[in-house]
């Protein structure tokens, strides 16, 4: 079931967060490994994005590709969510493996101590909000990932590499959002 977020509270964060470029303690923070430039996509490519420079320079980064910690080889065949099931494009049921690696985010996150997670958009683990619907047609639906599910259940807040792009900006006033 996906769960309400709380924007107050990741606007809180962000700014400890920030706050954490001038301070000794930094803010740990999970990423999705693809979105830090490793090549642990599906189909061997990543997802890199530039913010992920600006947002080291505040917090410690924890990088983590809860796919491939759950036993699943890159390159590898696509997956969406199909109701309580993760199913490959083949017909496969790969849930067994997307849910031992949500189980280990979530024990790496708490672990650490991780105040966020920024995790990539729209994939059946990472996704934050919206998801492909399971007809492996680019078709989206509401929803989040496998991983994204289970680090809420705990109490993390998750946001995507577009709002991290948008906070973690220069120029962003984090209470604006309240
Ligand atoms: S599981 Fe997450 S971190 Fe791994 S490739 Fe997919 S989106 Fe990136």
């Amino acid at each position: 079931m996906q769960q309400t977020r709380n924007v107050s509270a990741i606007a809180d964060i962000i700014q400890r967060i920030r706050d954490g470029a001038s301070r000794k303690k930094r803010e740990k923070i999970l990423i999705s490994a693809c979105l830090m430039g490793e090549a642990c996509r599906y189909d061997g490519g990543h997802n890199y994005k530039q913010i992920v420079e600006k947002i080291k320079t505040m917090g410690d980064i924890i990088s983590f590709c809860p796919e491939e910690a759950g036993g699943l080889s890159t390159p590898r065949t696509p997956a969406e969510r199909c109701g309580l099931r993760v199913i490959t494009a083949d017909g496969d049921d790969v849930t067994e493996a997307f849910e031992k690696g949500a189980k280990q985010a979530v024990t790496l996150a708490i672990r650490e101590d991780c105040c966020l997670a920024i995790m990539k958009s729209k994939s059946p683990s990472c996704g934050n909000g919206t998801i492909y619907d399971g007809t492996f047609t680019h078709t989206l639906r509401s929803g989040d990932g496998v991983t994204v599910e289970a680090l809420r259940a705990v109490g993390i807040e998750v946001i995507t590499e577009a709002e991290a792009a948008i906070y973690f900006t220069d120029t962003h006033d984090t209470h604006q959002r309240k």
